[in-house]
């Protein structure tokens, strides 16, 4: 079995210069750096769709997209498990469905965390379901969601999460497959907001104090 922990991005990385790259003019002095570029998530997630593949064989497959913050992470890597099976003439199904949770306002996580829906998830039983999550911080909601589609009685449940946080004091279990290890930063782009905005920004970014006023609610 590979050992592959994800790519571990240390706590002292600035991330790039922001003139070295390209994002949509409205968000100019809302965010600091690049600290992901799009390039590099696509080819991360490659690498995870590869390692996917490899566990889950001819199996059918649900992937269980965590929304909002999930969406993009989820429909590449579908798209890119699907690209690799076809060419290494596989044969197998990846059906996708939809969570939607809350927790945040602002920049901090929330004690009470919402699973707005659907309620029914009764197709996941007995099935192969790879839930699919942008970002995992303290855990507190990989946990809740994990408990909750383990109701549903599904065959497996393995966990795809793009980032992971370093944090003290994290619970729970850590992603089968992780893209990234970040430190403690708010981060946003690729799907991941800061009040509903940001998301659409194909870079993983840190938000600059003025952005973070400018967005505040
Ligand atoms: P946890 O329950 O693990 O503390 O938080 C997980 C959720 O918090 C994620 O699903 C995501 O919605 C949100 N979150 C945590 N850290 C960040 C971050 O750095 N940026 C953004 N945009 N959302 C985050």
């Amino acid at each position: 079995v590979k050992q592959d922990k994800g790519i571990v991005i240390e706590d002292d990385w600035p991330g790039y210069s922001l003139d070295l790259f390209t994002y949509p003019e409205h968000y100019h002095g809302d965010i600091e750096s690049v600290y992901i570029p799009h390039g590099v998530i696509m080819d991360r997630i490659e690498c995870l769709a590869r390692n996917i593949l490899e566990d889950i064989g001819n199996h059918d497959v649900i992937a269980l997209c965590v929304l909002k913050g999930g969406y993009k992470f989820c429909a590449d890597l579908v798209e890119s498990i699907k690209v690799l099976s076809r060419s290494t003439n596989r044969t197998l199904t990846m059906r996708v469905e939809f969570i939607r949770l809350k927790s945040y306002l602002n920049d901090q996580s929330t004690e009470d965390l919402h699973i707005i829906g659907p309620e029914d998830l009764s197709m996941l039983r007995g099935k192969n379901v790879l839930i699919v999550e942008a970002i995992v911080d303290t855990g507190k909601t990989m946990k809740a969601l994990l408990k909750h589609v383990e109701t549903f009685q599904p065959k497996r449940i393995g966990v795809a999460g793009l980032l992971v946080k370093r944090v003290p004091n994290g619970v729970g279990r850590l992603p089968d497959y992780v893209g990234f290890v970040i430190p403690n930063r708010f981060v946003v782009g690729y799907a991941l907001d800061y009040n509903e905005y940001f998301r659409d920004l194909n870079h993983i970014c840190v938000i600059s104090e003025r952005g973070k006023v400018k967005y505040k609610l």
